[in-house]
């Protein structure tokens, strides 16, 4: 079987140009690249489209086990698919949390009945992420795990941070790191300031959130553990990360397409899709992230995607669970704020989505060339759509976004040499 895409752009992720170039794909690989007519081979037309690799997500919530109702591994990996992700990590914060080799074991054998994305399960830091005794790392990373995180949570005691950084090393396996002091954001629903006081709800100061940056970097210094710290979002942490990397820690940064598209102000109609956490912050901080994805300080773009029942997100503004929807807008986000506002050329933008997460991870992806899988997703830039969460493949549907005029959207995803999805729509199946 060989499928030929033909007249798109094919996007560098490593020199961060864009090539125009066919691309021949037979037996799920990358045949040839180049000035290529078709003959025998099924045309992907991609004029006026970037051709580039797989976009992968470091920071999906699958809430598979224990969630369903929120989201299942199956209507997850199709929303990625549709959103233009061939592979997405998956959080372990699910009931049971993924602390165990089975569990880590389930989430990948149900990705692999569900077809679409590749899911790669996320370990937890410590049992039950509760913050007390460490998690088998070992035994994690034997299953398939590359990355512990007790996303959702931040690890509270330093003592117990420095012992998992030194096994998680000893198992060469990453931190990811949720930076969020407890003890000073506790009880909070929006970002501490001005339209929090205003609005009558309890802030999260962005201290919260800098604490633990600046302490996880100590630490990852100490004993030289690769540390990503997840969802950045105040101007104080990526100041506190470049730093850092000035200094040679092995530490890197993924940011949200809502932490730097949206401002606390959204926060003003107390409509709960704009409940997150970290909170969306102020201006300043946005202004902060961007230039941090500007310079490199940032490394990727992930989304943080958390889906949750309509019934859990209409309730008060305080009462309301955390979370965006964030599988199926983040490419048009992306395209919106970074490459069509300047921040960004469309090669680097499309490499925080593919390369940087692979490299982050230590795979082998996010480039292509010859004899590579197909892993593909081809972007149509100029594509202008209004964000309809209604048309979401996920669950979920809260997002702050609903209505929202974006351009630039990814159009087909291939992997493994079969065409997932076509014209924006997905395809038959993945099996
Ligand atoms: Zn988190």
């Amino acid at each position: 079987m060989k499928l030929l895409i033909k007249g798109g752009q094919v996007v560098d992720t490593v020199g961060l140009r864009l090539i125009r170039q066919d691309v021949l794909i037979e037996d799920g690989l990358v045949a040839a690249l180049g000035n290529l007519d078709g003959e025998d081979a099924e045309v992907l037309a991609a004029e006026g489209l970037l051709v580039a690799p797989g976009l992968i997500d470091l920071h999906t919530h699958l809430r598979e086990p224990g969630y369903e109702a929120k989201e299942t591994i199956f209507t997850g990996a199709r929303a990625a698919v549709r959103g233009g992700f061939t592979c997405v990590q998956a959080m372990p914060n699910t009931r049971p949390v993924t602390d165990s080799g089975a569990v880590a074991a389930f989430v990948r054998r149900r990705a692999m009945e569900a077809g679409w994305a590749e899911v790669l399960p996320a370990g937890a830091i410590t049992v039950g992420q509760e913050g007390r005794e460490l998690a088998p790392l070992g035994e994690l990373k034997e299953a398939g795990v590359l990355a512990v995180s007790d996303d959702g949570h931040g690890v509270v005691s330093a003592g117990l941070m420095l012992n998992a950084m030194r096994y998680a090393r000893m198992c060469g396996l990453m931190v990811i790191s949720h930076c969020e002091d407890a003890t000073l954001s506790a009880g909070g629903a929006m970002n501490e300031g001005y339209t929090a006081t205003r609005l009558g709800l309890k802030g999260m100061p962005a201290l919260a959130e800098e604490v633990m940056v600046a302490r996880d970097i100590l630490l990852a210094g100490e004993t030289l553990c690769r540390l990503h710290i997840a969802h950045i979002s105040t101007a104080g942490s990526v100041r506190a990360v470049r730093e850092a990397k000035a200094r040679g820690v092995p530490v890197t940064a993924e940011a949200t397409p809502h932490h730097f598209t949206l401002t606390e102000e959204a926060c003003e109609g107390y409509d709960t899709d704009t409940k997150v956490n970290p909170p969306l912050r102020g201006a300043r901080d946005v202004a902060a992230v961007l230039a941090g994805l500007a310079d490199g300080t940032v490394d990727a773009v992930a989304t943080d995607h958390a889906p949750h029942t309509r019934a859990e997100k209409e309730v008060e503004f305080d009462l309301a669970p955390f979370g965006i929807c964030g599988l199926e807008t983040a490419v048009p986000l992306v395209f919106t704020e970074l490459v069509h506002k300047g921040v960004v050329s469309a090669a680097r933008a499309v490499a925080l989505l593919s390369r940087e997460p692979a490299r982050i991870l230590g795979l082998p992806a996010g480039v292509i060339t010859l004899g590579a899988p197909a892993d593909l997703t081809l972007i149509d830039p100029g594509l202008e759509r209004t964000v309809d969460p209604a048309s979401f493949e996920s669950k979920g549907r809260n997002t702050p976004f609903s209505g929202r005029r974006l351009t630039g959207w990814p159009v087909a995803v291939v992997k493994g040499g079969r065409v997932l999805m076509r014209d924006g729509k997905l395809t038959a199946g993945a099996n």
